[in-house]
């Protein structure tokens, strides 16, 4: 199908495309990579009237390190977090994620902030940002608001931004030096979205889980915290008897529904075994 005609914009400041927002309201919509939005308005399901290209604003892009703060910018691509040396330092887990999502052509144009903002609950980021507990910078015209990624993501295609408001940058504590990760996703093929995907960070003293936390992509509404098998695994060694309870308490809180991927069955067992995987992967890679 072919999108309904719409006005062009492309401001290059922060401050342009506020106003451009302000004066459009409800029949706007940012642009970003476009790999979410554009099939959405070729089949109808989007039809803004006014289309925001945030492309020609270079201050929304670039990764940067203050203090004990990773800060992304909303604009950065799949490909820049992929080659960051600065992640590759300190915080592995995006890169992992980014080489997971789709292929060269989405990760060259998709962003970061598009694929948290969308609200798909296919999205790989969200359930990355639970497990790293990231926060998100929402610019509004008037007032500016960090908000937390646990009670960012409501439920499916829907998110904690307001329409006023510019999703600018992606916070990022660093996660200690001792912590391991892994983002565990299955797929049908490359280029697929996750069948059940979990993220795992974990922090190791000696052999003992002093912290950890999971997130599951893909098998909710949003993407999910496993607050139960987290809890039950602090001040426990990871063995396969301990991971095989987290995995259980994992499973509990997924609730997918059934499509060309799998049955809700098949589904809530993949994710207590991605689980697993990024559990003991985890481990493995604590303290290195
Ligand atoms: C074939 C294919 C396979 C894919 N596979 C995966 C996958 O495996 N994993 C995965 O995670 N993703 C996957 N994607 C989605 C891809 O990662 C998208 O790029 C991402 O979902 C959206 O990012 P974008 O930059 O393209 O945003 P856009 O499509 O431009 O925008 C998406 C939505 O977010 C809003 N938005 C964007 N940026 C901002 C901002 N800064 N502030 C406020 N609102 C904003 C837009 O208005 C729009 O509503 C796939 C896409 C395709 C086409």
């Amino acid at each position: 199908m072919i999108p309904r005609p719409f006005e062009y914009h492309a401001p290059t400041s922060i401050e342009a495309a506020l106003a451009l927002l302000a004066a459009h309201g409800s029949e706007a919509k940012l642009l970003a990579g476009g790999h979410s939005l554009l099939p959405m308005m070729k089949l109808r399901f989007a039809e803004p009237a006014h289309l925001i290209d945030l492309n020609r604003i270079g201050t929304l892009r670039g990764i940067r390190l203050e203090g004990n703060t990773i800060h992304i910018g909303a604009m950065t691509c799949e490909n820049d977090l992929i080659w960051s040396p600065l992640l590759a330092e300190h915080c592995p887990l995006l890169i992992e994620t980014a080489r997971l999502i789709s292929d060269p052509q989405v990760r060259y144009r998709g962003t970061i902030g598009g694929d948290i903002t969308h609200g798909d609950p296919g999205n790989d980021h969200p359930a990355v940002m639970l497990c790293l507990g990231a926060s998100f910078v929402l610019q509004g015209s008037r007032a500016e608001r960090v908000v937390a990624a646990d009670g960012y993501f409501l439920g499916m295609y829907s998110t904690a931004i307001e329409a006023d408001e510019i999703l600018t940058e992606i916070r990022i504590p660093v996660p200690a030096k001792s912590s391991g990760s892994c983002y565990a996703k299955l797929k049908r093929k490359t280029g697929d979205f996750a069948t059940a995907a979990a993220a795992v960070l974990l922090e190791l003293d000696g052999d003992t889980i002093v912290d950890v936390s999971i997130a599951l992509t893909n098998v909710g509404p949003t993407a999910l915290a496993a607050t139960d098998a987290e809890s039950f695994l602090r001040g426990r060694q990871l063995t396969d008897e301990t991971a095989i309870e987290a995995a259980r308490l994992a499973m509990e809180i997924c609730d997918p529904v059934e499509d060309l991927r799998g049955s809700v069955e098949y589904k809530r067992a993949m994710a207590g075994e991605m689980t697993q995987r990024a559990l003991h992967m985890a481990a493995a890679r604590a303290g290195r």
